[in-house]
This record gives structure tokens, C-alpha cells and sequence, in this order.
């Protein structure tokens, strides 16, 4: 029953952990998998986390009972709040409907689902260069078109938004259209506020469906509102759209599988009818979503003096990660490295598309076990104030050799 399956492609950044566990040098580094690290390499618990987990922890009134299918209440408005702002109108108007999902992939999924069974879309559109699934998910969902926008130009390394707006302006009414909120993975390259006015004028004018991927908020500048910009565009703009969000990263809660769908109508009457459509298709895939990140996250956001705790973390995450950009830069232009490593400075969130190539990637991690992924994408998390030095002499040598 079971022969002749074959292999399913390799998942690049797992089979890169894999191999990066398995390396028995003392120098290997891991610049691969998007998780934050703190300056001795090691996983960061947020204090902030730890304490609301004991919150959670020691409170006897709480069980394990299911939660509803969309999810934890007082999560879910946190959480949507957190990406419209607090002032938002969408939310005072009951415009928004929340759904708790597992993980940003859950509620990409579940976008995707959504769209496809019940209002019958079956084009999407994903940034040429980008987060692998993506298509993956929208693949996976069944839809036929799967197509791609320009995104990153190679020439200014930087984005392309003329190819950006043509694209967007020749796609078919009711195209999906995946965009990444903050952060762009894996171009590190994000539009100014200027261009995403640009960018929502033709979404809004040819009415396609953005899908906003909000997987890095307040990893980009520190601040969780600024890196929200374009979702409040949207949102002020009046215009439909989806937030797909995940507290992967911000949070540090990986592997709790938490995200949150944000679902916005301009009429709020069709929240109930929406909300029961997406009931049923969650009952079908993961039936309801666990408890635990959610009640943490929900009593962060949900206590202002905790709130401000987690600001003030995200501000040393995305601080450190600025400093690792800038020790790094100054490193290659010491060691006049060939090229000009500027985007190391100006790129954002956690990574940097460093525009190295494949063989130059192979020669990294056969002679320096050093790790990433072959576009040359790297985590500057991973990076620290004790392997700058050795990382930055190996993509030296990498690219002059
Ligand atoms: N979107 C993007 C752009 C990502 O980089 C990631 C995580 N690498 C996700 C979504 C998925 O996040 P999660 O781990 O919460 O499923």
C-alpha cells in the first residue's frame, strides 16, 4: 500500500537545524531558521512571558476544557487590537471578525480556505521571492493560479515597485494578494509608507484581496504601531482584506502554535453569517486551538503595565538585531569585502538577503559550518557580539575566493 511514495521535497530551513544539531564543530553557527536568539546564541524566553505564564499557571480556576472553535475571547480582540491600533474603527464598528488560529501558517490556511470554499477565489498573487509556502499553503488549498508579483531588484537590490504596481495593476479583479505586513521574508526589503499609499491605491482601485502577513510586528523598528502602518492604511482606506498573524516571533512563542486571523468587512452585519462559515471549516481541519499562548499573550495584552513590559522587550529584540546589522557592516567594509554591503544596514526584521550566492553559501557551510539557506538569506539573530568576527571573515572568504 505504502511503496513507491517517493520523497516529498526537503523543508530547507528544518533539514538546515538538522544538520547544524548534527555538526560537531565548535564554531558552527546557525544563520538559518528565523528564531531570535539572545547574544550568547541561546532561545530567548521574554521575561514578560514567564511572568504571565505563572500567572496562567498558578491560577486554579482555569481548565482544560475545549475552548470555542475561533478561539479564546479575550485573545482574539487583544490580538486583532494589537494590529489595528486601539483607536481602530473597523473594530468600534464591528467590522472585524477574529479567529485564533495554530500559528501564522494556521491562519494563512485558514485565509486560504476560506477564499477558496465560500467565495470561490482561485487566483494568488506572492511576492516574487518569498516565504515558501505561500504557495505552498495556496497549492496545498487547491488553488490553480499561483503567480507571482515583482518584488526585489536584483540591480538596486532594493524593492521593484514599478514591477510591484504594474503587476498588481493587470491582476484580475479578486486576486489574492499575499503581502508581508513588516519585515519582507526573505528580501529583508519593506515599501515606505510613500509607496505602501501606492501600493493600497491599486489593491483598493482593482479591487484585489490582500491578505496582510503580520508575522514580524515590532521586530522592524521597536515599535509595534509604526510596523502596523500598512494594516491601518487598509483599514482607514476602507478597504476588505485579511491579517494573518503570528506570535511566533514577537513573542518568542514559536512553538505554542499561536496566530490570530483578522478578517476585515465593510459591513458588519456579515460578520455572524462569516463567522459560522469559518467555523465549520475549522472543525474540519484542527477542530479548536489550544489554550496555552493564548491566555499568556491574552494577559499581556490585556494588562497595561505587562503591555508596556512586552514593548519595551520587543525594543531590545529589534535593537539587537540593529546592532548585529551594524557590527556586521562595519566588519565587511574593514575588510573591504567586494561589493557594497549598504542593504546590510538599510534592510529590515530579522533578516538580511545578503545577495550571496549558492556556491558561495555551499563554501560557508563546508569549510566554516556556518548554516543558511541558499539564497543567502541570514538570520541576523542568530548572529552575536562573539561570532560577528568569525562569521564576517568567512563571508569574506566566501566571496573572494
Ligand atoms: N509568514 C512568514 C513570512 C514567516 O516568516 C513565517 C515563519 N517563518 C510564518 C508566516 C509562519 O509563522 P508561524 O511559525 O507562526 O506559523
Amino acid at each position: 500500500l505504502f511503496q513507491g511514495l517517493g520523497f516529498a521535497p526537503v523543508i530547507e530551513v528544518f533539514d538546515l537545524n538538522r544538520r547544524f544539531y548534527a555538526d560537531e564543530s565548535p564554531e558552527k553557527v546557525n544563520l538559518g531558521l528565523g528564531a531570535y536568539r539572545n547574544d550568547d546564541g541561546e532561545p530567548w524566553v521574554l521575561p514578560v512571558v514567564h511572568k504571565a505564564e505563572e500567572l496562567v499557571v498558578s491560577n486554579r480556576t482555569l481548565n482544560h476544557e475545549y475552548l470555542p472553535i475561533c478561539g479564546l475571547p479575550e485573545f482574539r480582540q487583544a490580538a486583532t487590537r494589537l494590529a489595528l491600533g486601539s483607536e481602530s474603527v473597523v473594530i468600534k464598528e464591528n467590522r472585524v471578525l477574529s479567529i485564533q488560529t495554530i500559528g501564522g501558517t494556521g491562519s494563512l490556511r485558514l485565509a486560504a480556505e476560506f477564499l477558496k470554499q465560500k467565495l470561490h477565489l482561485d487566483t494568488v498573487l506572492i511576492s516574487s521571492l518569498t516565504w515558501d509556502n505561500h504557495s505552498g499553503i495556496f497549492k496545498a488549498t487547491g488553488y490553480s493560479q499561483v503567480n507571482e508579483y515583482r518584488y526585489w531588484n536584483p540591480g538596486t537590490k532594493g524593492l521593484d515597485l514599478d514591477g510591484l504596481l504594474a503587476d498588481l495593476q493587470n491582476a484580475t479583479e479578486k486576486t489574492v494578494v499575499i503581502l508581508h505586513t513588516c519585515a519582507h521574508n526573505t528580501t529583508a526589503t519593506d515599501p515606505s509608507p510613500q509607496q505602501w499609499k501606492q501600493i493600497v491605491s491599486v489593491l483598493k482601485e482593482r479591487k484585489l484581496i490582500p491578505v496582510m502577513d503580520c508575522t514580524y510586528q515590532g521586530l522592524v523598528s521597536g515599535d509595534v504601531d509604526e510596523d502596523a502602518y500598512p494594516l491601518r492604511l487598509l483599514a482607514s482606506d476602507g478597504v476588505e482584506f485579511l491579517i494573518a498573524q503570528s506570535f511566533s516571533k514577537n513573542f518568542g512563542l514559536y512553538n505554542e502554535r499561536l496566530g490570530n486571523l483578522a478578517i476585515i468587512t465593510k459591513d458588519s452585519s456579515t460578520i455572524d453569517e462569516m463567522r459560522s462559515q469559518c467555523e465549520m471549516i475549522i472543525r474540519r481541519i484542527w477542530s479548536n486551538p489550544p489554550h496555552h499562548g493564548a491566555r499568556v499573550v491574552a494577559t499581556i495584552l490585556n494588562d497595561k503595565s505587562l503591555y508596556q513590559e512586552w514593548k519595551d522587550q520587543v525594543i531590545i529584540m529589534a535593537d539587537r538585531i540593529k546592532l548585529m546589522r551594524k557590527m556586521l557592516h562595519e566588519r565587511l567594509v574593514n575588510l573591504k569585502t567586494p561589493g557594497d554591503w549598504n542593504h546590510v544596514l538599510t534592510q529590515t526584521g530579522m533578516f538580511v538577503y545578503t545577495g550571496m550566492t549558492s556556491p558561495q553559501v555551499k563554501y560557508l557551510t563546508s569549510k566554516f559550518h556556518i548554516y543558511l539557506t541558499k539564497m543567502g538569506r541570514i538570520n541576523m539573530c542568530a548572529m552575536t557580539t562573539k561570532n560577528v568576527d568569525y562569521v564576517s571573515k568567512a563571508i569574506h572568504e566566501a566571496v573572494t575566493t
